[in-house]
């Protein structure tokens, strides 16, 4: 059995992807990839980025192989929760840092492959889309930017906990979002524009924070939306109604998820710009703070009713 190590060897950077490092091995060594994989015992001619990947491999002699402890091995493959309904690990490349791909060509860490990942965890630069035109690359306004961060976070963290409940919320509202803003699907986690992925994200944070409020001063701005909402989600019948029953109550507010202030004013210039009235926050801050932010919608929304019932006696 062939074991001999690879004559030229440039090290894996910092959380750099085995697939990434073993293309740079590949140039290296003046081979090509697929010529490579065969060498290291790989079923497949494209790099491993999963462990799943490595079944019908013989580890420790491909790890001999690249002069690679055993326990980097892990570190440099990608996993997924097959039980978190969002999906949160790309399947290619879709973002990169300038500064760290200006140092050295071609190259793609793990964590650029999380949806939740805005940042650059080696250097700090903002993460880019791959193939953004000037469109996809203009820079989303502050406020945006914020709520998706904070959405980011909440991904970030349920996905790591394995939090099934919070995946199905964020879920539920992606799909609310595709509905409401049919540009805001699933997909866009991953868009080549940072405006969409900002607001995908944002729209995240809505979900986990104040998720009712947010789809009914939608659905005041856009008299269609009940519609869409009924058709899409027959079984969240009674949901809609108190939703229905919310927007009736809430005042007139040009609204969209992913637009900014500016663009607004522009678009709708006759509409009114009023703030949601305090109490209908107030009640859905409380709720929220007594039933916890992964709480059900449907049950916010019964809290925060009675909360404004009694606030109103
Ligand atoms: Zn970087």
């Amino acid at each position: 059995m062939n074991c001999k190590p690879l004559p030229r060897r440039p090290a894996p950077f910092q959380d750099e992807l085995l697939s990434s490092w073993l293309a740079r091995l590949a140039d290296a060594n003046y081979c090509a990839v697929p010529e490579l994989c065969r060498y290291l015992g790989l079923a497949q001619e494209h790099p491993p980025e999963m462990l799943a990947d490595l079944a019908s491999v013989d580890v420790d002699r491909f790890c001999t192989t690249l002069r690679l402890p055993s326990n980097d091995l892990d570190s440099m493959l990608l996993k997924r929760r097959k039980e978190f309904a969002v999906e949160c690990v790309s399947w290619s490349d879709f973002q990169k840092c300038r500064t760290c791909t200006s140092k050295q060509p071609g190259i793609s860490l793990r964590h650029w492959r999380f949806s939740w990942s805005l940042q650059c965890e080696v250097c700090g630069s903002e993460l880019v889309p791959l193939r953004g035109d000037s469109e996809g690359l203009a820079q989303p306004p502050s406020g945006l930017r914020r709520r998706a961060q904070e959405g980011a976070r909440y991904l970030m963290i349920a996905y790591r906990q394995g939090n099934v409940h919070s995946g199905r919320r964020m879920d539920l509202t992606l799909q609310v979002a595709g509905v409401l803003a049919p540009k805001l699907r699933h997909g866009a986690k991953f868009s080549q524009s940072r405006l969409d992925r900002h607001s995908i994200l944002a729209a995240i944070n809505l979900g986990m924070t104040r998720p009712l409020l947010a789809v009914a001063l939608v659905m005041k701005n856009d008299p269609r939306a009940e519609r869409r909402l009924r058709a899409t989600f027959p079984h969240k019948r009674k949901l809609v109604d108190r939703l229905a029953s919310l927007v009736g109550d809430l005042p007139l507010r040009s609204v969209r998820i992913g637009e900014n202030h500016k663009t607004r004013s522009k678009k709708h210039p006759t509409c009114i710009t009023s703030s949601p009235k305090p109490e209908y926050l107030a009640a859905a801050r409380q709720a929220i703070t007594e039933l916890g932010a992964t709480a059900d919608g449907g049950e916010l929304l019964r809290v925060a009713e009675s909360i404004l019932q009694t606030a109103r006696r």
